[in-house]
């Protein structure tokens, strides 16, 4: 495939991938457009159409739906000029469409710009054969030979599967222009985590859900499936999720400690609601959240320092410095981070205004 992505093109042609969060909440969906100068600005990227009554977003008799251009990447598999084109999704009528959060999202980055929110998004995911069994799990329902321990930062083929993605998926999304932060093997077998951050506003989502369509991108050209569900291999193996670290202007300024507890407080008192909107499959989420593997209880809030074992955690260095950000570790593997970010903006910095 190198020698065809190596052809040269015509001067005034390049390939617009423009890529779009499906009527699932968690695929993407992406096709071609050939522009004639490459848009390094989303204003600069024509709005597109597509058939929504195909990808759950529209009925077949009023099927036109509409691509609004909200971010703009280096296309890591055909090289620049060529880009990726994130879009918002929006209906015939101009309205967003059910799985369209990033308007909510923007909407309270933009209002609560002065305090500039900060980001940090810790992606979990599991890895799986075409069949559907984790890539490298022994076939026929048997599972991995080692203790999950043995797995968390693992080196060697009987710890880790799927290292070539990885080392892949970092590049892309470097290349790409994601503020791509970091990897590393997870507790299961065959799953891993990445990191975006910290990243200011609205970046941080964006560059998450382009970063998904990458890693997709990628282990599809393994022959490898991605799953982001929260409890991939059923109740007896651990979870994923998408921890969400946060923090304002004011939590990393001088005695930040005392507002991270007041906003520790609006999470507590907001703590079902969040819950409704952590994950795109709740019953998924619940079974994550058992209070086994590192998590607390899907109903129970609550929080402590250096503990992995509650809905908050403060890291030490924070409460020992007295200033810093709070980590919210009750967010799925397969959560929206535009509705996560958004959420975390309007409880703890109230909504966006009039
Ligand atoms: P752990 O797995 O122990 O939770 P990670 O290193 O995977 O730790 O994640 C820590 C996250 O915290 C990173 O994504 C980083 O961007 C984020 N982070 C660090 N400082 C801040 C801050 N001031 N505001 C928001 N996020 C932060
Ligand atoms: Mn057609
Ligand atoms: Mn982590
Ligand atoms: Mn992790
Ligand atoms: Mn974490």
């Amino acid at each position: 495939m190198d020698r065809f992505v190596k052809l040269p093109m015509p001067c005034n042609k390049i390939l617009a991938t423009y890529v779009w969060i499906d009527g699932s909440g968690i695929n993407l969906r992406n096709k071609d457009k050939i522009l004639t100068c490459t848009p390094y600005t989303p204003e600069a990227a024509p709005d597109w159409a597509f058939d929504g009554s195909s990808t759950g977003q529209a009925t077949t008799d009023n099927s036109d739906t509409i691509l609004k251009p909200c971010a703009i990447y280096r296309d890591p598999f055909r090289m620049e000029p060529h880009m990726l084109i994130l879009c918002e999704v929006y209906a015939g009528d101009g309205k967003p469409v059910a799985t369209n959060n990033r308007k909510f999202c923007n909407d309270l980055c933009e209002f609560h710009k002065a305090e500039e929110p900060w980001f940090g998004l810790e992606q979990e995911y599991t890895m799986l054969d075409v069949d559907g069994w984790g890539l490298g799990w022994p076939k026929g329902g048997g599972f991995p030979a080692v203790k999950y321990e043995f797995s968390y930062c693992g080196v060697g083929a009987k710890y880790v599967a799927g290292r070539d993605i990885v080392e892949c998926h970092a590049k892309a999304c470097l290349y790409a222009g994601c503020d791509f932060e970091g990897t590393n093997a997870e507790v299961m077998f065959s799953s891993w985590e990445w990191q975006i951050g910290t990243t200011v506003g609205i970046k941080a989502p964006d560059d998450l859900w382009i970063s998904r369509y990458i890693m997709s991108r990628v282990a599809e050209s393994y022959g490898v499936d991605i799953t982001y569900h929260p409890k991939p291999m059923g109740p007896k193996h651990p979870g994923l999720g998408m921890h969400h670290n946060f923090s304002t202007k004011k939590m990393r300024s001088d005695g930040g400690y005392k507002f991270i507890e007041e906003c520790i407080k609006k999470l507590e008192t907001n703590h079902l609601k969040h819950m409704k909107h952590y994950s795109t499959d709740e019953l998924g989420n619940r079974m994550r959240l058992s209070g086994k593997f590192e998590t607390a209880p899907f109903d129970k809030f609550s929080w402590g320092i250096a503990n992995r074992k509650v809905s908050i955690r403060i890291q030490r260095s924070v409460k020992e410095k007295g200033r810093g950000f709070l980590e919210d570790r009750r967010p799925s593997g397969d959560c929206d981070p535009y509705l996560v970010c958004g959420l975390l903006l309007e409880t703890c910095l109230g909504p966006a205004g009039r």
